[in-house]
């Protein structure tokens, strides 16, 4: 069920991801559609009455459930190969580009491209309400996915110094995990654990996910899984 946030904007809460909601004058967008709710689209019309599009921050599976509820949705063209090839996604794909802005109506929101977590995630500013939205680029109490085939932790990297770069234009951050607000503060700690991991000094412990074992590093605010190797 979506909750208020604010005034034009929706949180949808999940046992383990959340996803959003987003008004503007003319038209409303869903970000994300959620991993074991497979009506998102109708629960957003009955919140909104405005033309509802489609957006996804990457094509993980616990942020595309309701994508066939839609003939078309915009996402990176990076993330087509998983949606479609591993994942068997239906619909049409409008692909989106780092800079894109959409405007709802008295509501831009800037597309910013965060290679790592996956090749195409992509974070949406809400530039007048100086708030970012960030997928799974970042989160509080939640284990960042960095291991296996599609994810990179230098690419991951560089997208956190992007982020760094952008900080004076925002003041809080939604995660699609963990803790639903957190801080511009968050970015630079990830970044500077990022940093240790990558000099070989990060400390960390050997657990299971998906049958295969990885690494835990522990950042303090966020865990961040990585390959064993
Ligand atoms: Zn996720």
């Amino acid at each position: 069920m979506f909750e208020r946030l604010n005034e034009n904007t929706w949180h949808f809460e999940e046992p383990d991801v959340r996803f959003f909601l987003l008004e503007g004058e003319k038209e409303a967008m869903l970000l994300d559609s959620g991993k074991i709710t497979a009506d998102a689209r109708e629960q957003a019309q009955a919140v909104t009455e405005k033309p509802l599009f489609l957006l996804n921050t990457h094509a993980d599976l616990d942020h595309v459930r309701s994508n066939y509820e839609f003939e078309t949705f915009y996402m990176h063209p990076s993330e087509a190969f998983n949606y479609y090839k591993r994942f068997k996604g239906t619909g049409e794909f409008l692909p989106l580009h780092d800079g894109q802005i959409f405007d709802l109506g008295g509501r831009p929101l800037e597309v910013i491209l965060l290679a790592g977590h996956t090749p195409g995630s992509v974070a949406l500013l809400d530039i007048n309400a100086r708030t970012l939205f960030c997928g799974d680029v970042l989160g509080e109490n939640y284990n960042i996915f960095l291991f296996g085939q599609h994810r990179e932790i230098h690419a991951y990297l560089n997208s956190l110094k992007k982020l760094e770069g952008m900080m004076d234009r925002f003041d809080r951050i939604y995660p699609s995990h963990g803790v639903l607000e957190i801080g511009p503060g968050h970015i630079p700690v990830l970044r500077e654990g990022v940093e240790k991991i990558l000099r070989g000094e990060g400390s960390y412990v050997l657990t299971e996910r998906y049958n295969t074992t990885v690494r835990r590093y522990d950042l303090g605010l966020a865990g961040l899984l990585c390959d064993n190797e």
